[in-house]
């Protein structure tokens, strides 16, 4: 996906939408809201944005797009769950578990770190090889990332543990890329 061309949609039903779209838009990529299964048509890729899970998955299922994005995700779509979102993308839950999209090999731990006002800001763990060295990791009731499956490559940790992690063109991270001002996450995705 070059940035120049790509079309990248990001699901709006709650969450940190609007950062995201400011996000692509200062990469210079083509955005849409996704609140429909035809807002997909023609997508290279989606974002499913950090929020609340709970209410993000009812959405998907009240609007009948967990098929849909599933389908998307089979057929080579790149998605990039960012904390809620990647909840929401894992093969199961834990805490308050919600029914997921089920697109990536990990369980995810909701709320791991505690609860709103133990949230924080934390450099990625040196050591990386992906040209993400240095990233500021901002976590708001993040979860973890447990138990990955063989296919699924961790690209950051912060203390040790995952935070950002890729299997295929299906990438998720615990931590708001779109709030630090830094692209280099999403840059990822549109190279997928
Ligand atoms: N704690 C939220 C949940 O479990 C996720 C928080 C976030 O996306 N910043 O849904």
């Amino acid at each position: 996906m070059a940035a120049g061309s790509a079309q990248v949609g990001v699901l709006a039903i709650q969450g940190a939408v609007d950062k995201h779209l400011a996000m692509l838009e200062q990469l210079d990529v083509a955005a849409r809201r996704v609140l429909r299964k035809e807002d997909l048509d023609g997508l290279d890729g989606l974002i499913i944005p950090g929020g609340e899970s709970t209410t993000i998955s009812k959405g998907l299922d009240r609007l009948g797009l967990c098929e849909p994005i599933r389908a998307f995700g089979r057929a080579g779509g790149a998605i990039l769950g960012t904390c809620a979102g990647a909840i929401l993308l894992a093969r199961e839950c834990e805490n308050h578990p919600v029914p997921t999209l089920q697109l990536l090999d990990v369980r995810a731990l909701r709320n791991a770190y505690g609860t709103q006002v133990d949230s924080f800001v934390a450099p990625a763990d040196a050591g990386d090889e992906g040209g993400l060295s240095g990233m500021r990791c901002v976590f708001i009731r993040a979860p973890q990332i447990v138990d990955p499956g063989p296919g699924v490559e961790v690209l950051l940790r912060v203390d040790g543990l995952p935070v950002l992690v890729r299997q295929g063109r299906v990438l998720a991270s615990t931590f708001h890329p779109e709030l630090a001002g830094d692209p280099r996450v999403h840059a990822l995705l549109l190279g997928l």
